[in-house]
């Protein structure tokens, strides 16, 4: 596997795969990498020539200071584990590296309704650096598809909305979601969970399943209900948000509908955790 750490660098080794015909697979990750992580790049070599995974710790799109001095940045591993994988470049570029000359921050202000709730409302700003980082990376990486998880599933609609915008030749690639045994979903900020918030961290999934179960007609008022009521019923978890929303715009449903889906955020411990099931398929 080929480590740059320059944007020069890497574009200059991508160049020369495009003029050979290759076609460029990119898997961006803020590193800490996990089963999920692998499985959107194994989804990639499946489709592409070359497959590019970047780890960058994007200081702009957290909104809290703590939570980025304590995201885990174990790259050694990150490496040996991408290599394994067979990924075929590892760009991982310096803070420096990717803000030199100033770079402007986007706004998502006029992304629309959906980029303003959840994730948008909780996490102040997190949209505007989040499209900062991505727009810029496919510039430098010029891929001709992504692929993202569907476990940031706001994220994949605001990076489908920029691709519409400003890539429109580039593919999307929306993969599932990989899950631990018990149903928790796999995340780099699972590691900083002790062995009794691991444990409860398992009804985040229970509560979407419970939902997902019971969504028909005469019940979903109730089966949120009760799902709410999985959360609240235990102490380690502080519920951020339980929202069930119309798949495309994210607005919180009123009445019965087919497909929608249930997205969950909780704070477990000091570590913030987020999921998402589909109803209705
Ligand atoms: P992150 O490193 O958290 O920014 O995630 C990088 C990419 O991996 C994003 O597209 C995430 O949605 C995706 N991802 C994170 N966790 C999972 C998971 N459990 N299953 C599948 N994809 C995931």
């Amino acid at each position: 596997m080929k480590l740059y750490k320059s944007i020069l660098s890497v574009q200059t080794y991508l160049k020369a795969k495009r003029a050979q015909n290759l076609r460029i697979g990119f898997v961006p990750t803020m590193g800490a990498l996990h089963a999920g992580h692998l499985s959107l790049i194994k989804i990639a070599l499946q489709k592409c020539d070359i497959v590019v995974c970047s780890i960058f710790v994007n200081p702009t799109q957290f909104n809290n200071s703590e939570d980025l001095k304590l995201y885990p940045r174990p790259i050694e591993n990150d490496i040996k584990l991408l290599a394994q994988v067979g990924c075929h470049v590892l760009f991982h570029p310096t803070t420096d590296e990717m803000y030199a000359g100033g770079l402007i921050k986007n706004s998502a202000a006029d992304y629309g309704h959906f980029i303003e709730v959840l994730e948008g409302a909780h996490r102040p700003g997190h949209f505007d650096g989040v499209i900062t980082i991505v727009q810029h990376l496919f510039e430098i990486i010029e891929p001709n598809e992504v692929f993202f998880g569907q476990k940031d599933y706001q994220q994949c609609l605001v990076v489908k909305m920029l691709i519409k915008r400003s890539f429109s030749s580039l593919h999307f690639n929306q993969c599932p979601i990989e899950r631990e045994q018990d149903g928790l979903a796999m995340s780099s900020r699972n590691i900083r969970l002790n062995a009794t918030e691991r444990l409860a961290a398992r009804d985040l999934n229970q509560a979407l399943l419970h939902i997902k179960n019971n969504w028909y007609v005469d019940k979903w008022q109730q089966a949120i209900a009760e799902a709410t009521a999985i959360i609240h019923q235990n102490p380690l978890l502080k519920l951020d948000y339980l929202s069930i929303s119309d798949i495309e715009t994210l607005s919180e449903l009123s009445s019965f509908k087919v497909p929608a889906i249930a997205l969950i955020a909780v704070n477990c411990g000091n570590t913030r955790l987020i999921d998402n099931l589909r109803l209705g398929d």
